[in-house]
């Protein structure tokens, strides 16, 4: 009988977090004790620690996904075990997962099988009290708008024209459009609102680029939260609230240390969404854990295409270095998946279908090394894998030129993954290149989309559709056009259409909005229909979910 992930996590016997810190020469003196599991680092620590030398920083990135899944966290993490097993200190940094998607259909973000992140079930709902934190400060700046209004509306704020909007950390469709303020004059100004997930809030991003908390006040000062009546835009620091707003997230921007299950220190801080935001774990987590370890295995979320753009294009210039590896994980299902094969036959061998959805990993092969950085494809191995499609897949890559591996840490943990370790480490050799990013910050926003669109997507043209093009107009009046661009798409294509799979050709892409995210630092392209605050499905996972009468969790996965 195949174990859950919680029945798995729930048999390791934890070490106390005292005892992991030390393996990476942090004393108790530098913790924040949450229980004896959980640790936040102290901000004196991490600013003492930035004078360490740079280890080593592998990203682990995916195929487009499908339903079948990839294994990004799972691989991440028995990657770094692996790692660790062959006597390299590592460390590993990973982003939080959302109760949105933990009570909904995707499930938690630590991982599976034998590798994971412990303890599971507080790092899946609760934890150490970021999201609440992020929550909070970004609905204290709502409040602080409405009573901004309530009391005179000094700044001339046109409440048709706000772009701020609530948040809360849970898929609740029927919070997306909400009118507030109803009720009279002591109850307020109404106007229309609406809630995105906490995910989703340009908090969260700021959060996770920000170095340190001059950073996180100066990016908190500088959110657009709407225009005045004469257009002008309204920024935080105008409300004289980054402050508050900093003070609010004092804690949550402090790194949380935990486990894996084979003991591997791994930072699990914040969680932006990879499709409105930037996807990846903390600036300040990645930063840190570079300092302490010889090696750190860090993730972006969804495809390479989004994610791990996005880590390279925005993350990487508030980060110390660029990667020295990149692991692309690809499962033989979801590649078939790609060739056309329904996810209810994926269990039958099919090589030509494996063929055909290769055309998906080539692309983002072809991605990753036109930044310059060293590519691994990791087989993440399901149990209904065969030998023959093995294979043919590891040929594929031979074919390419590219190195693969074997990687089984679902099913044997850090012993699967090293096969996949010894790669990583031999290509981290080889002589190194200077990193490329796609495009030059400094170019306009219509080159910089352009560039992502044609280099990364693979796509014909963009169109920008008449408000996108009006507001590249008005954001270079502004100064706003010499910032990174957040492409906000599907994860399921290479294009802005979910259904064209594999490597589809000769597209375009419609642009049909920017978003300024000038907190975060990035200007955020709107493509397709993108979701900010996810509906649950007809069977949520909530509905598995339990708890015995001494507080285990049950059914979490
Ligand atoms: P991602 O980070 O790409 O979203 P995860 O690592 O979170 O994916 O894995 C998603 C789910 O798939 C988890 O429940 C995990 O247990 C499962 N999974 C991952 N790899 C395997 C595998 N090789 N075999 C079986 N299940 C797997």
């Amino acid at each position: 009988m195949v174990l859950t992930d919680i029945e798995i996590a729930q048999q390791a016997t934890l070490t106390p977090i005292k005892e992991i810190a030390e393996t990476i020469g942090l004393v108790e003196d530098d913790l924040e004790l949450f229980g004896k599991y959980k640790a936040k680092l102290s901000m004196e620590k991490i600013n003492a620690l930035k004078s360490n030398e740079n280890g080593q920083l592998i990203l682990v990135t995916a195929i487009n996904p499908t339903p079948a899944g990839e294994g990004k966290s799972t691989v991440t993490i028995g990657l770094g075990d692996a790692l660790n097993r062959l006597g390299k200190k590592t460390v590993i940094a990973l982003r939080e997962p959302s109760l949105g998607p933990v009570m909904g259909i995707k499930g938690g973000a630590t991982g599976g099988g034998a590798a994971q992140v412990l303890p599971m079930e507080d790092i899946n709902l609760h934890f150490t009290g970021d999201m609440h934190a992020i929550t909070t400060a970004n609905n204290a700046l709502s409040a602080l708008l409405d009573n901004h209004v309530q009391q005179g509306n000094e700044l001339n704020i046109d409440l048709r024209r706000t772009i701020w909007k609530r948040v809360v950390d849970l898929n609740d469709r029927a919070l997306r459009k909400v009118v507030v303020g109803l009720g009279g004059a002591i109850q307020g100004v109404p106007r229309e609102d609406g809630f995105d997930i906490t995910v989703a809030s340009e908090i969260m991003a700021i959060l996770c680029l920000a170095r340190d908390i001059t950073d996180l006040k100066q990016r908190l000062g500088n959110i657009v939260i709407g225009y005045t009546y004469t257009r002008q835009p309204v920024f935080v620091r105008d409300l004289k609230v980054e402050g508050a707003l900093a003070l609010l997230l004092k804690d949550a921007i402090k790194p949380n240390l935990v486990q894996t299950i084979e003991k591997t220190p791994a930072f699990v801080h914040g969680g932006p969404f990879a499709n409105i935001a930037h996807g990846c774990n903390s600036v300040l987590a990645t930063t840190t854990a570079l300092k302490l370890g010889d090696y750190v295995v860090t993730e972006a979320g969804f495809g390479a295409d989004l994610g791990a753009e996005k880590f390279l294009d925005i993350k990487v210039p508030n980060l110390p270095k660029a990667p020295d590896a990149v692991v692309i994980v690809a499962t033989i299902r979801a590649l078939k998946m790609h060739g056309g094969v329904l996810k209810s036959n994926l269990q039958e061998e099919n090589v030509e279908a494996l063929k055909v959805g290769f055309a998906n990993l080539e692309k983002h092969i072809e991605n990753i090394q036109s930044f310059n950085v060293p590519v691994v494809v990791a087989i993440n191995e399901f149990l209904t894998d065969t030998e023959e499609e093995i294979l043919t897949l590891q040929q594929l890559c031979e074919e390419k030129g590219v190195k693969i591996a074997r990687c089984s840490v679902w099913a044997n943990g850090g012993a699967g993954g090293v096969e996949l370790a010894k790669a990583v480490l031999s290509e981290m050799e080889g002589t190194s290149k200077e990193f490329s990013p796609v495009y030059d910050v400094n170019d306009s926003i219509e080159e910089k989309i352009t560039a992502i669109v044609q280099k990364i997507y693979g796509g014909r043209q963009v169109h920008f559709e008449k408000k996108a093009k009006m507001q590249m107009k008005n954001f270079a009046q502004y100064g706003w056009d010499k910032l990174p661009i957040c492409m906000a798409k599907t994860q399921y294509s290479l294009s802005d259409d979910p259904t064209l799979l594999a490597r589809p050709k000769d597209f375009d892409i419609t642009v049909r909005e920017l978003v300024p995210k000038l907190g975060a630092g990035f200007i955020v392209a709107l493509t397709g229909d993108v979701m900010t605050m996810p509906g649950l499905p007809k069977t949520p996972a909530a509905l598995n979910m339990d708890v015995d009468s001494v507080g285990n969790a049950i059914g979490l996965f």
